[in-house]
């Protein structure tokens, strides 16, 4: 292990503290620019688990968090946001590391990260406001209060694309819901998480309302069947997705499943041509396209397809590619495993006779890192998996269609739901698109701004439920009413 960080946590935070794993084994951190192994953390067991559901357990049903008022809670998420905002030049530094991405793309994801903190202060602020509400009910002497209250423990599973600001869209509005939690990050990057800890000990969060255990599948296996937590929100891929469902079927437990996808965006002739390159290329190449809701099936409208496509490979032979410390457009990918995925994908899109335009090989300067160059396929045979799966990484597939009919057609023509975008300068056009494409987030001349205040999740198999704004905030409340009678007496069915 090479230049280890001595400040970067190696323990599960449990009941506000740090403790060892009951196992011996650890997961080897690597910097995926340099392939060098920098630290490592606990392969958490369900043991462990045990001990974090058992913290978080306790302080739901008899800590100080549940109890207290939405303005307490408030104060100490706008503690950790602000805590988050101060270290952001060292947790982009971290999570550059650990995951590979732009420096740029990190403070990014750090930033956001302490938006949504003070996003859900803000709505804990005032949400005891909101917490009931009397219904009138049609039958005399009878009032009924709607009552909202946290649904207890929720266990929260995350993956690696953008490690920190996952953990916060989970974490923060449940702990604004007076939950507790047990959160379980990617066994990539664990490590932005992990600082989570330390910025909730600062803050002043109560011991147990918040744990972390590091660990692997089986940590998050443990974490979904555990009989102990009320809630489990996870976000990851389809397979994955499907077992933690069926472990939730187990105890009836709700579940929020935020998965992949195979997000269109439609372009019709009449886009402006640079806003159409811009957006393109941002729309699949970000993040080194390890975006759920990359718009990896660009869908053009005929006229445009052939300038637009040359235009395309032209400014992406033109990315910068390098480590995420430096000036770079594009990072590289997150592990060996994930470039070897990406590398399959690839070779599957030759044999199944589609045109590698540009890209898909190793940038000469780099013989080290899980780098390669952004990947255009086009005449991509319609059931070939690269377009149909999603593939996650750096690779656009691009087909023609000739009228508004077929590209809607063609856009919704897929097992994924989650992400969608559609151009054109005809605005009622677009917004017509807009609304028949079937995705839960759909962008209007433009792809992929996300914003915290707006509902985020999809349809199909991308998954259930809403995470982000007041939505964000339902997934982690349980709505109970309360009947009381106050009638004449007695009621008068058995005493006559
Ligand atoms: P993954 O499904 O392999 O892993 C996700 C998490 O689940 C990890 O923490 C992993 O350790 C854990 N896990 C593994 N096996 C488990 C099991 N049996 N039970 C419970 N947990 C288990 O996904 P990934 O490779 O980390 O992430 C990439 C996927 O995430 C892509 O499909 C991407 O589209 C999706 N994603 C979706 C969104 C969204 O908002 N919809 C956001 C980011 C990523």
């Amino acid at each position: 292990m090479s230049t280890a960080n001595n400040s970067l946590k190696s323990a599960h935070f449990i009941n506000g503290a740090w403790e060892a794993s009951s196992g011996s084994d650890w997961i080897d951190v690597i910097d995926p620019a340099t392939e060098e192994t920098f630290h490592r953390v606990p392969d958490g067991t369900a043991e462990d688990i045990d001990r974090a559901v058992a913290a978080a357990r306790s302080a739901f049903d008899t800590g100080p968090w549940p109890q207290m008022s939405g303005p307490e809670r408030a104060k100490v998420l706008r503690r950790m946001a602000q805590l988050i905002e101060a270290r952001t030049a060292e947790l982009a530094e971290i999570e550059i590391r650990d995951n590979g991405k732009p420096r740029p793309e990190a403070v990014w994801d750090i930033e956001d990260t302490a938006g949504v903190f003070g996003f859900y202060a803000d709505l804990a602020e005032t949400m005891d406001a909101n917490a009931e509400e009397d219904i009138a009910l049609p039958m005399d002497g009878f009032t009924s209060t709607v009552v909202k209250q946290p649904i207890g423990v929720a266990a929260a599973i995350i993956p690696w694309n953008f490690p920190m600001l996952m953990a916060s869209w989970k974490v923060a509005p449940a702990l604004a819901a007076g939950c507790t939690v047990v959160l379980k990050p990617s066994e990539l990057t664990p490590l932005t998480a992990l600082e989570l800890g330390t910025i909730a000990q600062e803050a002043g969060l109560p011991a147990g309302a918040l744990n972390i255990v590091t660990g692997a599948g089986a940590a998050g296996a443990a974490l979904a069947a555990h009989p102990g937590a009320d809630k489990t929100a996870f976000t990851g891929s389809v397979p994955t997705g499907r077992r933690v469902m069926q472990a939730a079927a187990e105890d009836i437990k709700a579940v929020s499943l935020e998965l992949g996808g195979k997000s269109p965006f439609v372009i019709f002739a009449d886009a402006d041509m640079e806003e159409a390159v811009e957006w393109t290329l941002f729309g699949i190449f970000w993040n080194q396209g390890e975006v759920c809701t990359a718009t990896s099936r660009v869908l053009v409208e005929r006229p445009l397809y052939d300038v637009l496509l040359e235009r395309l490979v032209d400014e992406t032979r033109k990315i910068t590619i390098g480590p995420g410390t430096e000036e770079v457009l594009m990072g590289a990918l997150v592990s060996q495993g994930q470039y070897d995925k990406v590398q399959a994908a690839i070779a599957t899109g030759v044999a199944d006779g589609a045109t590698l335009v540009t890209g898909g090989g190793r940038p000469a300067h780099l013989p080290k890192g899980y780098f390669m160059e952004p990947a255009i396929f086009a005449d991509v045979p319609k059931d070939s998996t690269i377009w149909t799966e999603e593939i996650f990484g750096p690779v656009l597939c691009i087909s023609p269609f000739d009228n508004e009919d077929d590209g809607v057609r063609e856009a919704n023509n897929s097992i994924y739901g989650l992400g969608a975008a559609v151009m054109s300068r005809d605005i009622s056009r677009a917004n017509r698109v807009a609304r028949a494409l079937k995705a839960g987030v759909v962008w209007v001349n433009c792809s992929q701004p996300t914003f915290t205040e707006v509902p985020w999740g999809g349809v199909k198999r991308s998954g259930i439920g809403r995470e982000l704004g007041r939505w964000g905030l339902e997934n982690y409340l349980e709505t109970k009413q309360i009947t009381s009678w106050a009638g004449e007496k007695p009621w008068g069915w058995y005493l006559k």
